[in-house]
């Protein structure tokens, strides 16, 4: 049986009466909805489409929604940072502050703090780097964004950093000749 205070808007296989523009059209306008008495839902994909579009550009809208993400950040402020760090590394938030603590909040490498902003509208420098093994997982240390790319663009090869500490130092005695 069908809800007669729907029924002005149920389908009859065909045809279907949006809710929003109140348009009589084919069943195929309409998006499925298997919760919906008729499978269909009550407003066409246009106003569907229009709804949703004036709800992200409305700015109450907007501001809601920011609202509401930043309360869930305020109650449970390290969330996020568990959730990354877990799923890209393997690691607890507890793990990461406690190799921070054991690096002194500075690079592994170049020894020393987190100075480049990768996000600009975040207050502060990033994070220092999970820097782990690719072919174990196994997380080696914390570094900072430039020598984390640095290992990144040697290939995270031991060989490869061989060589380009042999290029450098190769240069240095020439230029220390140079200076003579
Ligand atoms: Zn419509
Ligand atoms: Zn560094």
């Amino acid at each position: 049986m069908t809800k007669k205070r729907n029924s002005e808007y149920q389908s009859d296989g065909e045809f279907k009466k949006c809710t929003g523009c109140k348009e009589r059209l084919p069943i195929s306008a309409f998006g499925i909805q298997k919760s919906y008495p008729d499978g269909l839902s009550y407003k066409c994909k246009n106003c569907v489409r229009e709804y949703s579009k004036s709800r992200s550009s409305d700015p109450n809208v907007i501001l809601q929604r920011r609202a509401a993400v930043a309360k869930y950040r305020a109650k449970n402020p390290d969330s996020d940072v568990n959730k990354t760090l877990l799923n890209k590394y393997g690691i607890t938030l507890e793990e990461y502050n406690e190799l921070f603590e054991r690096q002194q909040g500075l690079c592994a490498l170049c020894k020393r703090p987190e100075t480049t902003r990768r996000n600009k509208k975040g207050d502060g420098a990033e994070r220092l780097a999970v820097d782990h093994c690719h072919d174990t997982g196994v997380v080696r240390g914390l570094l900072c964004f430039k020598c984390n790319t640095a290992i990144g663009a040697l290939g995270d090869t031991q060989e490869a950093a061989a060589r380009a500490m042999k290029y450098l130092s190769g240069w240095a005695i020439h230029a220390s000749e140079l200076n003579k």
